[in-house]
């Protein structure tokens, strides 16, 4: 239940406005991706899963936003966004070699309500997904689940290029626990000594490495519209309900 002010029962949303954020530091996520953390004064928190827009404006006035999802997820603290370049794309190459410490960025959020995972909702296994930059918002989940402490299971199968290609490895790798297990397929190359078949995540790899419908898991994945509409496709040929699978498309065919 909600009230018009968006409370919920024992629970205030982040309310979506402008802000202006100043970039606190910028460092290279991957090859091609630079993490951008953003001080905003005011900024709400959000809850993982979140992105928000971010506007630019050129000296003429030309403007351009696009949607970034939120790797952070608390109340308080800087806003950390991980962007990877298209290198076509006009609003990617600029934030990945042009924006510098104490730049002035536009961004407009908390965004989303669908594509958020809360602490405590509920006690199914959660599976996420992700393809390339799409781990971005299941990151700030399984970070998330971590920091809150819930029990639920939580499994992140993790489709990437190259060992270099893995956002927030290090995060990653600390959030191991008995609640979270990692399964990352590569898709050109592994690292040395990896013994798992790399290529593209198949309908057979993909059952292999995550939880089964049987478990009835809450399912979350995120890529290109591409990765997306084949695994959503996939999960359901595999017994998964389509009620249990919430998607986000980042873009692209
Ligand atoms: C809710 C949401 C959250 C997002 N979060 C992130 C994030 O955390 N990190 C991140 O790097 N990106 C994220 N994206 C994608 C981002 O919004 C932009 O689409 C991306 O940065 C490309 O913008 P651009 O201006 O550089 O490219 P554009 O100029 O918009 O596009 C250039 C070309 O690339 C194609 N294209 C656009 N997006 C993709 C894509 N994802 N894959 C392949 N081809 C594409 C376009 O069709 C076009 O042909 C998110 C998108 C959405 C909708």
């Amino acid at each position: 239940m909600s009230t018009p002010s968006g409370t919920r029962l024992g629970r205030s949303r982040p309310r979506a406005a402008w802000h202006l954020a100043t970039v606190a530091d910028v460092r290279p996520e991957t090859p091609t991706a630079v993490r951008l953390t953003l001080e905003v004064p005011g900024w709400p928190g959000s809850e993982a899963g979140a992105h928000l827009d971010l506007r630019l404006t050129a000296p003429d006035g030309y403007q351009a936003s696009r949607s970034y999802s939120i790797a952070s997820s608390t109340p308080e603290g800087d806003v950390v966004l991980a962007v990877d370049e298209l290198p076509d794309g006009e609003v990617s190459p600029f934030l990945v070699h042009e924006v510098r410490s104490g730049d002035q960025l536009e961004v407009h959020g908390p965004l989303g309500s669908f594509f958020v995972w809360r602490p405590g909702e509920s006690d199914r296994p959660v599976q996420l997904v992700a393809g390339g930059s799409g781990v971005v918002p299941l990151y700030a989940i399984a970070a998330a689940h971590g920091a809150s402490g819930d029990t639920a299971p939580l499994r992140l199968l993790y489709s990437v290029r190259r060992p270099d290609d893995v956002f927030f490895a290090d995060e990653l790798a600390a959030l191991d626990g008995p609640a979270f297990a990692l399964d990352v397929v590569y898709t050109r190359q592994a690292p040395d000594g990896w013994t798992a078949p790399v290529g593209r995540l198949d309908k057979a790899a993909l059952a292999a490495s995550t939880i089964p419908a049987s478990q009835r898991p809450r399912v979350y994945v995120c890529g290109s519209t591409r990765f997306v509409e084949t695994i959503a496709g996939w999960l359901q040929e595999l017994g998964h309900s389509p009620t249990d699978i919430r998607t986000e498309r980042f873009g692209g065919l």
